[in-house]
C-alpha cells in the first residue's frame, strides 16, 4: 500500500494547484459550472468516459479494473457555501460572498488525484469505479425536482437511471474534510466510527395563527408571540418525556418571527426549526406526533397551528467492513496513530442517499485538515476555516488504496 502514499505525496504539487483553482472558484450548490467543466477537462486528460449534466451539474465518471468484479462508488461533492472568507490566503475566493467553507474543494480534489492513481493501476484491481462528482450537499432551492429539501445526491440519484440503481452497487465510500481543535480534526488523522455517524436532518415550519389585537388588552386577542414560546419550551419538554432517554435527538428553532410593533398583538408568528435524530423509525415517530403537539398548545391558548416538516437527508450508518478497508490502508500507510474513532454527531450528510436506505455498503471517514501550530483551526462553516494542503495527498492515497483493497 505504500507505494500508493508514495505516488500521492510525488502528485502534491499537483493536488495543491488543483485545489487552490477550485478555491479560488467556489460555486453555490446547483450552479457549479465552471467547477464541473474544470473536473471534465482533467477527466478528458485522464482519459476517462463520463455522463455529466446529471441533476444541472453532476457528473459520473467510470473507471474498469483489469477484470470483471465489484462496483465501488466514490463520491466527492463540489459545492461552496454562501459566506464572506476571512482568512488571509493568496488564494482566496475571488468570487465575493462564496466560500468553500466546508472543504468541498478538498473533496474534488482527492477525488481527481484518486482518478489518476485508479489509471495507473487497474492491473491492480477488478470491477468498476464510479467517480461521482455531486452538486448541491449544502442544500439549495435553485433546483428541486425531489419536492423535499434539496441537496444534490437525490435528484443524481433520480436522474442517473440504472448506473445508480444499489443492485448495480457494492459498495459506496467518500471523505470530508474535517477542522477544528479536537484530535481526529488535525492534519496526518483519519477519523472512522462505526454504525450511525451522521444525523438525519428535517426542517420544521411552525406558524401560529390567531386574532390579534391592542398589546393592553390580552383578553380580547390571542398572542402568537406568546404560543411560540409556550411551543420552545414545552418542545423540549416533550422531547425528553417522548423519547427514549438512551437516543440523542435535537430540535432547535433557529429563527422566530413574529409582530410589527410594542403595542401590537399580531396574527401570526413564524418559527423555523430542525429537527435531528440518528434513528429512522424514531425520527418518523417524532415527525408524526409532533404537529398534533404543537397545535394543541397553540389550541389550549386558543390559535391554531399550521405545522409542516419537510423531509431531508437521512440517517447516515456506516458500514463496519467497508471501514475495515479503511482502517487496514491507512494503518499500513501511516500507522495505527493516524487512525481515530469517532462517535457519531448530528451534522447531516445525503451522501448517504447512495446507500440506498443502507442496501449497499456506505461509509464516510474524516480526514484531518487542521494544523494548530499554524493556526488553521477554523471549523467547517466558519469564516476562519483553512485546511493545512498536507491533508490532499494523505486523501487522494487512503482513498485509491481502500478503493483498491475493496476491489481486489
Ligand atoms: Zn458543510
Ligand atoms: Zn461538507
Amino acid at each position: 500500500m505504500n507505494e500508493y502514499r508514495q505516488r500521492s505525496e510525488s502528485m502534491r504539487a499537483d493536488l495543491v494547484s488543483m485545489r487552490r483553482k477550485i478555491h479560488e472558484n467556489p460555486e453555490l450548490g446547483f450552479q457549479e459550472f465552471e467547477t464541473a467543466a474544470f473536473i471534465k477537462a482533467e477527466l478528458d486528460k485522464l482519459g476517462i468516459s463520463y455522463r455529466s449534466e446529471i441533476a444541472r451539474t453532476g457528473i459520473i465518471a467510470t473507471i474498469e479494473g483489469s477484470r470483471p468484479g465489484k462496483t465501488l462508488l466514490i463520491r466527492a461533492d463540489m459545492d461552496a457555501l454562501p459566506m464572506i472568507e476571512d482568512a488571509d490566503l493568496e488564494f482566496k475566493s475571488k468570487n465575493h460572498g462564496v466560500f468553500h467553507a466546508c472543504g468541498h474543494d478538498t473533496h474534488v480534489t482527492c477525488l481527481l488525484g484518486t482518478a489518476k492513481i485508479l489509471m495507473e493501476n487497474r492491473d491492480k484491481f477488478g470491477g468498476t469505479v464510479l467517480l461521482v462528482f455531486q452538486p448541491a450537499e449544502e442544500g439549495s432551492k435553485e433546483y428541486d425536482p425531489t419536492g423535499k429539501i434539496a441537496g444534490g445526491a437525490l435528484p443524481m440519484v433520480m436522474e442517473a437511471g440504472d448506473v445508480l440503481n444499489p443492485d448495480n452497487l457494492d459498495g459506496v465510500l467518500a471523505l470530508h474534510i474535517v477542522s477544528g481543535e479536537d484530535d481526529h480534526e488535525h492534519v496526518g488523522k483519519i477519523g472512522v466510527g462505526d454504525g450511525p455517524f451522521s444525523g438525519s436532518a428535517d426542517e420544521i415550519f411552525v406558524d401560529i395563527i390567531v386574532k390579534g389585537g391592542h398589546a393592553s388588552s390580552p383578553h380580547s386577542a390571542v398572542d402568537p408571540v406568546y404560543i411560540a414560546s409556550q411551543v420552545s419550551v414545552a418542545l423540549q419538554g416533550w422531547l425528553t418525556r417522548f423519547v427514549d432517554p438512551m437516543e440523542p435527538v435535537v430540535v432547535t428553532f433557529g429563527k422566530i418571527q413574529g409582530g410589527f410593533r410594542q403595542n401590537i398583538i399580531s396574527e401570526k408568528c413564524r418559527m423555523e426549526g430542525t429537527l435531528r435524530t440518528l434513528n429512522e423509525e424514531l425520527r418518523n415517530k417524532i415527525k408524526e406526533k409532533m404537529p398534533g403537539f404543537i397545535k394543541g398548545i397553540a389550541q389550549a391558548y386558543g390559535g391554531d397551528a399550521e405545522v409542516t416538516i419537510l423531509t431531508g437527508y437521512p440517517v447516515g450508518v456506516n458500514d463496519k467492513e467497508m471501514n475495515e478497508h479503511v482502517r487496514k490502508v491507512t494503518a499500513q500507510m501511516y500507522g495505527t496513530d493516524s487512525l481515530v474513532e469517532v462517535p457519531a454527531q448530528l451534522g447531516a450528510e445525503d451522501f448517504y442517499e447512495f446507500g440506498f436506505k443502507n442496501k449497499v455498503p456506505i461509509t464516510m471517514f474524516w480526514l484531518g485538515g487542521a494544523n494548530v501550530e499554524k493556526g488553521w483551526v477554523g471549523s467547517n462553516h466558519s469564516n476562519y476555516f483553512a485546511i493545512d494542503e498536507d491533508s490532499l495527498p494523505i486523501g487522494t492515497a487512503v482513498l485509491s488504496a481502500a478503493a483498491i483493497s475493496f476491489l481486489s
